[in-house]
C-alpha cells in the first residue's frame, strides 16, 4: 500500500464512494474520508481489493495522506455542508493545493468559494458531475471550472476516470474559470428536466389520444431509440414503461403516484435565465409541470372542471399519429437544447467564462443523463460555426424542424382538441414561431408602456427614443 495518495475524496455517500472507487480502479492511490468514520471503514473493507485506498479518520490524517500539491475532492451534500467541509480543511492546506467540489453547488456559491480560497492561494475547482451513482463508478460526464492551472494538474486524472464518447473522446473539458463548470452542470440538469417533460407528453399523447398501452408505448420508444432520438432517457423510458408491478400485475407506471419531485437545479436554471433575460420557456414549463403535479389538493378540487370529450383514434390513425408525435418530440427537443445553449452562452458572456459550446455538447455525449446521439450533431453545428447565434440557425436543424413542423402543429392541435396538456411541446412551438415572426406584438406592449408610464419607445423609421403625448384625462 502506498503512503501518499494522488487524490483524496471526502464525503463517501453513494457519489463519493463510487467516485473514489473509480479513481482507484484507474490506478490512482486514493485517500478516503467521511465525517462519520464508519462509512470510510466500510468502503475500505468492501472495496479495498479494487485498488489502493488509504482510509483516514481525521481531517489532519486525510490531508497528511495527500501528495503535494494536494487534490482533495469534496462529495458532500450541497450548500452549508460544503462550506462546513471547506472551513474544516482549508486551514490545513497550502498555496497551490486544490479543492474540487463535485457536489451540485449553485454556481454563485462556487464563485464566492473560489474567490475566498484564491486569496489564500488555494485553487477551488467547482465541478459538475453527471451520471448518478453508476456514472460516478463507471465514468461520469465531468464539468470542471476553476483555474487553468488547476486543470493542467487535474485534467489528465479526470480524463482517465470520465466516460468516453463513442469516438473515444473523454467526456470532460475545462468549462471555464470559477463557477463555469457548475453553471454548465446546472443547465445540463435544466435540459434534462425539459427532455423528461417532453418524453412524458409524448407518452401521454400515445396513451390518451392514440390509445396505446404502456407496453405498446415501450415498444414505440424502443423503435424511436434506434433513430435520431437515440438517447439514454428514451432507452430507460422504454424500460420503465414495460415494467410490471409484481404486487398487482399492473403496469408499474400506473401504480406510481403522479407527483414529480425535484431537487432544485431545474428551478435554478430558470431563475438564472430570468436574471440573464434568456427565454428558456421549455425548461420553465418542465419545472412548472412538476410543481403543478405536486399540488394534489388543487388538482383534486379541479377534477370536475369542464373539458372536451376525448375520442381516441382508430388503430390505423394511431400508427400515423405516433409518427407525428416523434416529429413533435424531436422538434421540441431541438428547441429545448437551443434554449439551454443560449443560457450557457449568455452566462459565459455575463461572467467572462469563454465557454466552448461545441465542447459542452461533446462532453455530454457520454456518462450523463442527457447523453444522446443528437449531441454529436450539436457539436458538429458549433464546430462548423463557433459563433452560431442559435442552434436553429444551423442549416441541418433548421431543415429538420421545417420538415417536422406540420406534424408538430397537428400533434398540438390534437392535444388541445382532446384536452391533453402539452406545455412543453406548445412552449417550444411558440418559441419557434416567435423567433420566425416578422413582427411581434412587443410593438403594442411598448405603446401601452408609453401610454401609462411614459416609458418611451423606439421607431422603425428613425433613430432615438420617443414619447407620445397621449390625449384625454388620466
Ligand atoms: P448526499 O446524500 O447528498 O450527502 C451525504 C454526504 O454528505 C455524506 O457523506 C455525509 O456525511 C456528508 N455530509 C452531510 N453534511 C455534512 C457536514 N455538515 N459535514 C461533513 N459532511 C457532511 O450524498 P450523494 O447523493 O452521494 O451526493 C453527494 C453530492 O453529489 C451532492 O452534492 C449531490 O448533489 C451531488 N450529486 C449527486 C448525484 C446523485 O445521483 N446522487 C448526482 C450528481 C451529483 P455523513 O456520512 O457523516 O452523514
Amino acid at each position: 500500500m502506498s503512503t501518499s495518495a494522488q487524490i483524496g475524496v471526502t464525503g463517501l455517500a453513494v457519489m463519493g464512494r463510487n467516485l473514489a472507487r473509480n479513481f482507484a480502479r484507474n490506478g490512482y492511490t486514493v485517500a478516503v474520508h467521511n465525517r462519520t468514520a464508519t462509512r470510510t471503514k466500510a468502503l475500505v473493507e468492501e472495496f479495498g481489493s479494487e485498488g489502493d485506498f488509504i482510509g483516514t479518520e481525521t481531517a489532519e490524517e486525510f490531508v497528511a495522506a495527500l501528495e503535494r500539491p494536494r487534490r482533495l475532492v469534496i462529495m458532500v451534500k450541497a450548500g452549508e455542508p460544503t462550506d462546513a467541509v471547506i472551513r474544516e480543511f482549508a486551514p490545513l492546506l497550502e498555496p497551490g493545493d486544490m479543492i474540487i467540489d463535485g457536489g451540485n453547488a449553485h454556481f454563485a456559491d462556487t464563485r464566492r468559494r473560489e474567490r475566498e480560497l484564491r486569496e489564500r492561494g488555494i485553487h477551488f475547482v467547482g465541478t459538475g458531475v453527471s451520471g448518478g451513482e453508476e456514472g460516478a463508478l463507471h465514468g461520469p460526464s465531468i464539468m470542471p471550472g476553476g483555474s487553468k492551472e488547476s486543470y493542467e494538474s487535474l485534467g489528465p486524472m479526470l480524463e482517465k476516470i470520465s466516460a468516453k464518447a463513442k469516438d473515444g473522446a473523454p467526456c470532460v473539458t475545462h468549462c471555464g474559470p470559477d463557477g463555469a463548470g457548475h453553471f454548465v452542470k446546472m443547465v445540463h440538469n435544466g435540459i434534462e428536466y425539459a427532455d423528461m417533460q417532453l418524453i412524458g407528453e409524448a407518452y401521454q399523447l400515445l396513451r390518451d389520444v392514440a390509445g396505446y398501452s404502456p407496453a405498446q408505448i415501450a415498444d414505440i420508444f424502443r423503435t424511436w431509440n434506434t433513430g435520431r432520438l437515440d438517447s439514454y432517457l428514451i432507452e430507460i423510458t422504454a424500460e420503465v414503461l414495460s415494467h410490471v408491478d409484481a404486487a398487482t400485475g399492473k403496469p408499474f407506471v400506473d401504480v406510481v403516484v403522479d407527483q414529480a419531485e425535484q431537487k432544485g437545479t431545474g428551478r435554478w436554471t430558470v431563475q438564472i435565465a430570468l436574471d440573464l433575460g434568456v427565454p428558456v420557456s421549455g425548461i420553465a414549463e418542465a419545472v412548472f409541470a412538476r410543481s403543478l403535479s405536486g399540488h394534489a389538493a388543487l388538482r383534486e378540487a379541479s377534477r370536475d372542471l369542464a373539458g372536451p370529450t376525448a375520442s381516441p383514434l382508430s388503430e390505423s390513425e394511431a400508427a400515423a399519429f405516433a409518427d407525428r408525435v416523434e416529429q413533435a418530440l424531436y422538434a421540441s427537443k431541438i428547441v429545448s437544447y437551443t434554449q439551454g445553449f443560449h443560457e450557457i452562452s449568455a452566462g459565459s458572456e455575463e461572467y467572462g467564462w469563454d465557454i466552448d459550446l461545441g465542447q459542452v455538447a461533446s462532453i455530454w455525449r457520454g456518462g450523463c443523463i442527457i447523453r444522446a446521439a443528437f449531441l454529436d450533431r450539436i457539436r458538429a453545428a458549433y464546430d462548423a460555426r463557433a459563433e452560431l447565434p442559435s442552434l436553429l440557425s444551423d442549416e441541418t436543424f433548421a431543415r429538420e424542424i421545417a420538415e417536422a413542423q406540420d406534424d408538430w402543429r397537428e400533434v398540438i392541435i390534437a392535444a388541445t382538441r382532446q384536452g391533453v396538456p402539452t406545455p412543453g411541446f406548445a412552449a417550444a412551438l411558440a418559441y419557434y414561431d416567435a423567433l420566425r415572426a416578422e413582427r411581434l406584438p412587443a410593438a403594442l406592449t411598448q405603446g401601452q408602456r408609453d401610454f401609462f408610464g411614459a416609458h418611451t419607445y423606439r421607431r422603425v423609421d428613425r433613430d432615438g427614443t420617443f414619447h407620445t403625448l397621449w390625449g384625454g384625462d388620466r
